[in-house]
């Protein structure tokens, strides 16, 4: 019979610990280059964005969801990107998308009756859609990545408790290569606010 998946990753992970692997990782929780990343979960960047960047554990905090997508600037990713801010010592933030977004191609009504063949009863998608979830929104992608990135550093740059001064940032990263591309200089954005006033 074949391994499981999970007693395959802890048999590893025994040796691992075993091996005292673990030494040439070990830091504090403090990111060393003070920067907070909000990127996507492709599984293309897993190792390429840190290395791309030049970036070894302990140098930054890094959040992950579909997309590298902030919408609600009370949910979730804004609350780890405050609490990065204010707890850990993190001073700027950067929202890296990719091209080839899985993202990109998403279609809410495609996911939706995949959820149905996949065995989640219809009435269940029903009672949910009357209840007041819209699973077009709260599935939405993005038509451009630049976009997405712009709009998510938006969301940051303009939330009420964001530590003024702070410099948000938008990057797109190729998911082959590697190579950033900026799209939204947050130094700039500061400068420019501070000249204004
Ligand atoms: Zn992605």
């Amino acid at each position: 019979m074949q391994m499981r998946k999970i007693d395959e990753i802890l048999a590893y992970n025994e040796q691992f610990v075993e091996n005292k692997e673990y030494e040439q990782y070990l830091t504090t929780r403090y990111p060393d280059k003070k920067i907070v990343i909000v990127t996507c979960m492709d599984a293309r960047l897993t190792e390429l964005l840190p290395k791309a960047m030049n970036l070894k554990n302990g140098d930054a905090k890094i959040i992950k969801n579909a997309g590298a997508i902030i919408t609600s600037p009370f949910g979730n990713i804004m609350r780890s990107i405050i609490v990065a801010l204010y707890e850990l010592n993190a001073h700027e933030v950067l929202i890296i998308g990719h091209h080839e977004c899985g993202m990109a191609a998403i279609d809410p009504e495609q996911v939706v009756s995949k959820m149905v063949n996949r065995g989640v009863p219809e009435n269940v998608i029903h009672t949910l859609h009357h209840s007041g979830v819209n699973f077009t929104r709260w599935l939405q992608g993005f038509n451009s990545v630049k976009e997405s990135v712009e709009n998510s550093v938006d969301i940051v740059r303009n939330h009420p408790l964001l530590p003024p001064g702070t410099p948000v940032h938008g990057l797109i990263i190729h998911p082959e290569t590697g190579k950033l591309e900026m799209a939204v200089d947050g130094y700039e954005y500061l400068r420019a606010q501070s000249e204004n006033r």
